[in-house]
């Protein structure tokens, strides 16, 4: 019997994974991953070194040990390379084998940045374990950090670095930190609580060219200035991989497009994680692929069940200043109202009816993050 073959060994995969086997200990289950199939959790990148651990320390289990767990078969260093849905088979770069049923969980590529200079190919982005062990070797070596992008995950490194004594410098576009999730207020806090452990901000600006110069770099901003590093780390955004649905011809939009039982247009072939684009909306965070795996290995295994997202608040680990954010819907309708609280905001994104649309969070008012999220309503019912 052909397995149920699931692409990614991500938390979309492993999580999928253990959901089925929950369900169906005996389906034949195979897994198929470009990298060595290590179990990690992937937001621990972004803290592990004011935690003191490694990079071997944050694999919670090898490939080998996720097999028999699994009972399945995982097949590392393995790019798939092509999907056949009318004929149910996936060719990959070291043989073609047929699936019954195919789930891509084949996760996101960074947005690489537009940069001149002959440095510029050695700007690193940190979205896997692999990249992080190379994170982690080059920083060793000198610990002058650049960053490209004052996101979530920019705001993230910058916390952890500066925290563990690395002088951090961030650069972005945007006139303050995490643009798109905050109200300016809560933004300056942020700010400020990073400038403490001694992050330089250079707000509004771009990068152009990064330069090697000695052992490092040097980066040109767009206002002319030029900024010394020893390495550059680029975390300016996500672009979920959907090449090998697209040249299936399978529809795909900023995602792999699914409908509520994370189906592609293809009735045998699911998409999970930050592959996917679940009815519209491109979700790259835990909880949303965990409600998500829960859902698509009933479905899988003869229930078909669709995927209900209740509103999921995503806590930014800048410990420095504690931040909440449940962002509006994109085109929603409505204005922040901002309270200041002690040490903090806290503010909501209000519907012209006044209905709670969104909230942002900082500081002691993170407390508040329960009562506001049984406000909101759900992404999808
Ligand atoms: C630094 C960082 C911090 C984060 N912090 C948080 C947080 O605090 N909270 C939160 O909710 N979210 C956080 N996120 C986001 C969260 O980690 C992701 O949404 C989640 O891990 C995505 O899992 P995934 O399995 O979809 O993708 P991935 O983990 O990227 O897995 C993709 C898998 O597909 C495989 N693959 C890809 N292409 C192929 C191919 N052609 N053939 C075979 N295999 C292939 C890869 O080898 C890999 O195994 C963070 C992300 C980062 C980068």
């Amino acid at each position: 019997m052909a397995p149920l073959t699931v692409l990614g060994t991500g938390l979309a995969g492993y999580t999928l994974a253990r959901e089925i086997r929950k369900r169906d200990r005996e389906v034949p289950l195979r897994l198929v991953t470009a990298d060595d199939g290590s179990a990690y959790s992937k937001p621990m990148l972004s803290n592990a070194l004011a935690r003191g651990k490694t990079p071997a320390q944050l694999v919670m289990a090898s490939a080998a040990d996720m097999a028999a767990q699994l009972d399945a078969r995982i097949d590392t260093h393995t790019r798939a390379l092509a999907i056949d849905p009318a004929a149910r088979r996936l060719r990959t770069d070291r043989d073609e084998d047929a699936f019954s049923q195919l789930v891509l969980a084949v996760g996101a590529d960074p947005v690489r940045p537009d940069l001149a200079g002959d440095g510029a190919g050695e700007v690193l982005s940190v979205n896997d374990l692999d990249d992080y062990r190379h994170f982690r070797q080059r920083l060793a070596a000198d610990g002058r950090v650049l960053i490209l992008g004052a996101g979530l995950i920019g705001c993230e490194f910058a916390n952890d670095l500066a925290a563990s004594g690395h002088a951090v410098t961030l650069v972005d576009p945007a006139p303050q930190a995490l643009g798109r999730l905050l109200p300016a207020a809560g933004a300056r806090q942020l700010e400020a609580a990073l400038s403490e452990l001694g992050v330089q901000w250079r707000l509004g600006l771009t990068a152009g060219r990064v330069d090697r110069a000695g052992s490092g770099y040097r980066v040109t901003l767009s206002d002319g200035s030029r900024v010394e590093a020893g390495l550059v780390l680029s975390a300016i955004g996500l672009q979920p991989r959907t090449a090998l649905a697209a040249d299936a011809g399978l529809a795909t939009g900023r995602g792999i497009e699914v409908d509520r039982w994370l189906r592609s247009s293809d009735a045998r072939v699911f998409a999970l994680g930050d592959c996917a684009q679940v009815e519209g909306l491109v979700l790259p965070f835990v909880m949303p692929l965990m409600q998500g795996a829960r859902a698509l290995a009933a479905t899988l295994t003869g229930t078909p069940t669709a995927v209900r997202l209740p509103a999921m608040p995503v806590v930014v680990k800048t410990p420095a200043c504690p931040v909440v954010v449940a962002p509006p819907p994109p085109g929603a309708q409505g204005e922040w109202r901002i309270e200041a609280t002690a040490d903090g905001v806290l503010a909501r994104f209000e519907q012209p009816d006044g209905r709670l649309a969104g909230f942002a969070l900082t500081g002691t008012a993170v407390a508040q993050k329960q009562r506001l999220s049984r406000e909101l309503p759900p992404l999808l019912d």
